[in-house]
């Protein structure tokens, strides 16, 4: 099965932030196999041709998400951190059954399509719930599945047997993979960390766990150890391998450098740290020592979108006002962070950028309004696309080849129907 798409513009979404106009970009078997100028293209043959008038972009890749927590969104709005888990999401989650989860994670799923994110790193409950909710969506998802000793759940070893076990079993078509996801150096004993890192590194699974989020949840841990979350880590062999940390808010240079040296990707989540007061991550310096970094939204229950592209913007706004420096992030950089660089972060080379033999995860972003002009330079679009454009203008999304929303709306699923049956399962959920 061939493509060929013409758009007003090519959005790669590397590095270099490059842009390339009057485009022609070739889709065979569901990868892209030709992309670049119009005027070099070579013959179309018997390709099925699809002209957009607006921009190409790839499919975002949301590095960190917990997106069934749709479920939940705006609930507790307010409140500190503990009372909120305490008297909000705890007792919430403790009644959640395997058809909330998927059902949420339908709904959410279909929701992030529609903002141009084609694939999601999620961590949260029922995980083959969560591979079959994408399933009906057509999006992509890198589940990593929860390890964390709570009442009501099995025993944490016998979590990290199914997790791997679960990973082992799933074919490696790029829709659905596995990963682990221990849920914090706080919250799971240092002993488990240390053997799902080593079941992590010897079937090749991403671990995602969360990092320095506040200043404060290290506290105990350096008080009975004498070390920083990531130095304890360290210590204990869970770094190497395809880790990916959340938030890493609260990380000083020695604690960067462990991140350098060990190749620790972050999931930078910057509207949820907004949100919740954590503060702001050292985005920059990050950058600046070439640890791999990708945009994640966090839960919808804490940030509370599921708009990567508005944390684009607002990544550049709070890093440039970290810094007091209008260079600190370009709009360049915002972008990459949520398309190739998040790829990189995820350790998934086949997704996030307009490039020959990658996954023909495609985003049309209709360019005809205001927002997108004056273009006097093709790199102006990018600029408009994270300061002025936003996902409110994305028109269709592919992922591998296949439409999933065309002009707007859903192809796969019913959003009107999946918002009321949220809507139902939410009130039984928050009933005492
Ligand atoms: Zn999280």
């Amino acid at each position: 099965m061939r493509l060929r798409f013409t758009a007003r513009a090519l959005v790669i979404g590397d590095r270099d932030g490059t842009v390339v106009p009057d485009a022609v970009l070739d889709v065979t078997d569901g990868e892209i196999s030709w992309a670049g100028p119009a005027t070099e293209a070579p013959p179309g043959g018997d390709a099925d041709v699809v002209d957009l008038p607006g921009v190409l972009t790839p499919g975002l890749v949301n590095a960190h998400s917990h997106a069934p927590m749709v479920l939940f969104r705006g609930q507790g709005e307010g409140l500190p951190l503990d009372r909120w888990l305490r008297e909000v999401m705890w007792p919430r989650e403790a009644r959640l059954t395997p058809e909330d989860v998927e059902v949420a994670m339908t709904a959410a799923s279909a929701e992030m399509l529609a903002h141009g994110v084609t694939t999601s790193v999620e961590m949260y409950f029922h995980p083959e719930r969560i591979a079959a909710a994408v399933g009906s969506t057509g999006a992509r998802t890198v589940i990593a599945t929860p390890l964390i000793p709570l009442p009501g759940l099995p025993p944490i070893e016998e979590q990290l047997r199914h997790a791997v076990e679960l990973a082992r079993a799933v074919p490696g078509d790029g829709t659905v993979e596995y990963g682990v996801g221990p849920h914090a150096a706080y919250t799971v004993p240092l002993a488990v960390l240390r053997e799902t890192a080593a079941a992590a590194r010897e079937n090749g699974l991403l671990l995602h766990l969360h990092v320095a989020e506040t200043a404060t949840e290290g506290a105990d841990l350096l008080a009975t150890h004498g070390l920083s979350v990531p130095a304890l880590l360290a210590a204990h062999d869970v770094l190497g391998g395809r880790v990916l940390a959340a938030h890493c808010v609260h990380m000083d240079d020695a604690d960067l450098d462990l991140w350098q040296e060990h190749d620790v990707a972050v999931a930078h989540c910057p509207a949820s740290n907004a949100k919740l007061a954590s503060g702001v991550a050292p985005l920059r310096a990050m950058l600046d020592r070439g640890i791999r970094v990708g945009l994640g939204t966090d839960g919808p229950a804490s940030n509370d979108g599921l708009d990567l592209l508005a944390d684009a913007r607002l990544a550049a706004s709070l890093a440039r006002l970290a810094g007091r420096s209008a260079t600190a992030l370009t709009a360049a950089e915002a972008f990459w962070l949520a398309s190739g660089g998040a790829a990189d972060a995820i350790g998934r080379p086949d997704l996030g950028q307009l490039a020959v033999g990658r996954r023909a995860d495609l985003v049309h972003v209709d360019t005809r309004a205001l927002a997108f002009e004056p273009v006097g330079d093709p790199a102006d679009l990018l600029a408009h696309l994270v300061w002025s454009g936003g996902s409110r203008y994305v028109r269709d999304v592919w992922v591998g080849g296949r439409p999933v929303v065309r002009d707007g709306a859903s192809t796969t699923v019913d959003p009107a129907g999946l918002r009321a049956d949220i809507a139902t399962r939410a009130a039984r959920l928050a009933a005492r």
